[in-house]
């Protein structure tokens, strides 16, 4: 018998998926992490249930407990999912800039949710700050904190590394995924570099993101914008601190949008638009290292949560952006 007991048990262990077009084009085998596949429905199950067993291990989370989160959506969608699991409530506070179809989803799922102005990091009323203000004043509520709470990395340390290694039989020559809280790229590449330093570390960077000029220059400069969901940083968190880097590859969302419209069309694969700096950066490591190398991205959450706008030909229009 294989059976999961329950959604807990059912996060993790996806599908690592060969991008066919992609490998084909380049001569390498470019891998996705089918993270889209998880009970939630992203990368960011993962985190949101270390995070949680963390706090209860911890004695933090008691029954009838709130678990609060500052978040562009999957995370607290995770978050919800994993509370009606378990019994929490869950309250979350996200930028009013995200998908309307993730915001919904929260509702649908329970969670209360506060909309909050698009405001800098630096802001005191930016949406992660605020979500640890409103935990803070709150009887029997946790913070999740994802941006800095260590049990996010170590939730891809332990699992999502370690699965990629079995299933390529540590046969990796590149890894290379883009930033939100950065627990994806930093528990991935730790485990990988522990492993065999040699393989080739590489941040994906969209742009109005400071990581890229942060590998290159050490300063962070942020220039230009994008319609990516989920990534992109102004800052080093406590998840990214320490992480291997070796380099860093910046894509823009013309690129982006070409090849989340390809996954679509030549690999059958609907993803959301930070697959499409992923995979974009992917194939440039690719070129860069040349063929016959292995190089694993993540996909991180399926396109129907972007369904209104970067499946809209209007919207896109709108932006400046053609899928052609
Ligand atoms: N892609 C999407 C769509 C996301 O929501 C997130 C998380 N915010 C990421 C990528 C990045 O994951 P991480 O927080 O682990 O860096």
């Amino acid at each position: 018998m294989d059976i999961k007991r329950g959604f807990a048990n059912a996060v993790g262990n996806t599908p690592l998926i060969r991008l066919n077009s992609f490998s084909d084009e380049t001569g390498c085998e470019i891998l996705g992490k089918a993270e889209f596949l998880n009970p939630g429905g992203s990368v960011k199950d993962r985190a949101a249930l270390y995070i949680v067993e963390d706090a209860e291990e911890k004695g933090l989370l008691k029954p009838g407990g709130t678990v609060v989160e500052g978040t562009a959506g999957n995370t607290g969608i995770g978050l919800a999912h994993i509370c009606n699991a378990k019994g929490y409530k869950c309250l979350i506070i996200i930028p009013e800039t995200q998908s309307q179809e993730k915001i919904e989803m929260l509702r649908t799922l329970g969670a209360e949710v506060r909309t909050v102005p698009a405001v800098p990091y630096k802001d005191p009323n930016n949406y992660v700050k605020l979500s640890g203000r409103i935990a803070a004043e709150m009887e029997n509520a946790i913070w999740a904190n994802q941006f800095e709470n260590l049990a996010n990395r170590q939730a891809h340390y332990e699992t999502t590394a370690a699965e990629i290694w079995s299933q390529t039989d540590g046969a990796i020559d590149g890894w290379v995924a883009a930033t939100g809280t950065g627990g994806t790229y930093a528990g991935v590449s730790m485990f990988l570099k522990a492993k065999n330093p040699t393989i080739r570390c590489v941040v994906a960077d969209p742009m109005g993101s400071g990581l890229y000029s942060y590998v290159k220059t050490g300063d962070i400069k942020i220039e230009g914008s994008s319609i990516t969901e989920g990534i992109g940083n102004s800052r080093i968190t406590g998840n990214m601190e320490g992480a291997p880097i070796d380099d860093a590859i910046q894509i823009d969302d013309r690129e982006a949008v070409r090849v989340i419209y390809q996954l679509m069309e030549k690999d059958g694969l609907f993803m959301g638009g930070s697959v499409g700096i992923n995979v974009g950066a992917a194939v440039a490591l690719a070129k860069q290292m040349g063929a016959g190398h292995t190089i694993v991205t993540v996909l991180c959450d399926g396109g129907g949560r972007y369904q209104s706008k970067l499946f809209n030909r209007d919207w896109l229009a709108s932006k400046g952006l053609s899928p052609d």
